[in-house]
């Protein structure tokens, strides 16, 4: 076991400052009204650093900045651009550490997601896209002799992006990478909970790219998301959060009619059919491994397996081995590298998981393991920890029906392989879905039924580059990732000419 230092003790990797600024037009600028607010680490629920409370004024400010770049970016050479990116990806690769302790300590998770996941996958998203867009072609349609129709790609210009707090430093990545590599100028506005690691990330990557580029101004959802989100000044809005902010991004995009990016929230089912059971294989230790991921990231996943159905000849035995693997996941200091689930992110989530779990037990759910705050003694015991949770009920619970966001799992049993499917579509969700089954034709026909964007078939929680990701039904409008992100950050220009 190694144990990271914290930030800012004399022998850490890393301090942070005693406050941030914005980031506009390449320089820290103080907020408009001159008021800050306090950031706080969930490891041991003590403030840190001050963060800029922004309003209209400041993102009006950041707008001008990008406005002022965005023309020239825009224009700029696509191997240029590239360039850059690849530059972004190395700094960050050799301050992978540093930034990996930043994000672990303002958000709770464990750090040895952070390194070996979290920050590794945001250094890829760059390297991707800039090979993605060095890639990208037009095209040439000719329509008689002498017409012919071409097809180009030009930046939107100025894009809005709003982030939440679950994966602070990979979502601003998943939406910068491919509007940078568009040519697109932004304003991004990260989540009131957790702005220091992406501030620390600008620390170390702001000088790389043209002043007024990349614009990141924070604050709270209506005081600074509102006026950004709605303001006539973006060609779009990329939005990751609740499915209920995203009805309300939609709402003031309508009014200036641009595109919205929605990614929004989940009930993802895990099903496992009878076939994962076997002697202790590895198949099977796989699949008991598969049941754990709803406790992954605390649980604050969009994709979190947050249902797991099992069929019901091998329930009570494949119920009884999850709740042993589970009760084996190692919860700790978030800095602890053995440490496999930190604390969530703020209090106000650590009040909501455990209204939910009273919530649950109220609804005649049975517990099977957890259920309670944990408690890590020390001076950790102010932070927000919660025992990974295992409910059994039923599909119509609120705790089956509800995203909780947080290490707890409902689960409930299905006859055949109709009723699983029957089972897992009855969300008003469509995100994420897991299928654990030997057999190909079953996992394959259960990953054609599923109504979700991404369905896992014998994994979970893969987050590659170059896979689409995005939801069904109320789960989202759009998609991330894949080269395909380019063209929802491109308009299309067509020249039809006759010669
Ligand atoms: P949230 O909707 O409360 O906040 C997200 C962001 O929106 C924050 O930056 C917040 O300040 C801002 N915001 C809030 N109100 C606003 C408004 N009126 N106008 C403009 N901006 C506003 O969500 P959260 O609690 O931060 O994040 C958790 C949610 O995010 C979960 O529902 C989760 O499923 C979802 N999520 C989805 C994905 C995905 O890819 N689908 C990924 C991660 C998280």
């Amino acid at each position: 076991m190694t144990e990271y230092s914290r930030p800012g003790s004399p022998d850490a990797l890393m301090s942070f400052p005693s406050r941030y600024d914005n980031w506009i037009g390449g320089e820290w600028v103080a907020p408009a009204k001159g008021e800050y607010f306090e950031n706080v680490t969930p490891v041991t629920g003590q403030p840190f650093v001050e963060i800029a409370r922004s309003t209209a004024e400041d993102i009006e400010k950041a707008l001008d900045a990008a406005h002022a770049a965005a023309p020239k970016w825009g224009k700029t050479p696509v191997a240029v651009r590239a360039n850059i990116l690849n530059k972004i990806a190395d700094r960050i690769e050799e301050n992978l550490e540093s930034i990996a302790l930043a994000e672990a300590w303002d958000n709770g998770k464990p750090i040895r997601e952070t390194l070996n996941a979290d920050i590794p996958l945001a250094i890829d998203h760059f390297r991707y896209f800039a090979g993605a867009i060095r890639a990208q072609e037009g095209s040439l349609s000719e329509l008689n002799d002498d017409t012919v129709a071409y097809h180009f790609h030009e930046p939107l210009g100025v894009v809005g992006q709003i982030i939440p707090w679950n994966f602070p430093i990979l979502m601003a990545v998943w939406k910068l990478a491919p509007a940078l590599a568009a040519g697109n100028a932004i304003v991004l506005k990260p989540a009131e909970q957790t702005p220091a690691s992406i501030m620390y990330l600008i620390s170390i990557i702001g000088d790389l790219l043209p002043p007024g580029v990349l614009n990141i101004v924070n604050g709270f959802g209506v005081e600074a998301g509102k006026p950004l989100a709605s303001s006539n000044r973006i060609r779009k809005i990329a939005f990751t959060g609740e499915t209920t902010t995203g009805r309300l991004i939609m709402q003031y995009a309508s009014e200036n009619l641009i595109p919205v990016t929605l990614e929004l929230g989940g009930k993802s089912p895990n099903i496992f059919f009878s076939d994962v059971l076997a002697q202790n294989d590895s198949y099977q230790d796989k699949a008991l491994e598969g049941f754990t991921m709803f406790a992954l990231n605390q649980g604050e996943v969009c994709t979190c397996p947050s249902r797991a159905l099992i069929q019901e000849d091998i329930y009570d035995e494949f119920l009884e081995l999850a709740a042993i693997r589970t009760k084996a996941v190692r919860q700790g200091n978030p800095l602890d590298t053995d440490t496999m689930i930190g604390a969530q992110a703020s209090n106000d989530q650590l009040e909501k998981i455990l209204s939910y779990i009273e919530i649950g037990k109220s609804e005649g759910a049975h517990v099977v393991t957890g259920g309670e705050r944990a408690d890590l003694g020390g001076d950790l015991s102010g932070g927000y920890y919660v025992q990974p949770t295992i409910f059994t009920g039923n599909n119509k619970m609120r705790i089956f029906q509800e995203e909780i966001f947080g290490p707890v799992v409902s689960v409930t049993s299905f006859k055949d392989f109709d009723d699983a499917i029957r089972i897992a579509n009855d969300t008003l969700y469509g995100l994420g879905a897991g299928v654990w089954s030997r057999t190909g034709d079953t996992a394959y026909r259960a990953g054609r039924e599923i109504q979700a964007g991404r369905v896992w078939t014998n994994t979970y929680h893969q987050y590659p580059a170059h896979a689409a990701f995005g939801g069904y039904k109320q789960s989202g409008i759009g998609r991330e990732n894949h080269r395909m992100m380019l063209d929802h950050y491109q308009q299309t220009k067509n020249l039809l000419v006759s010669y």
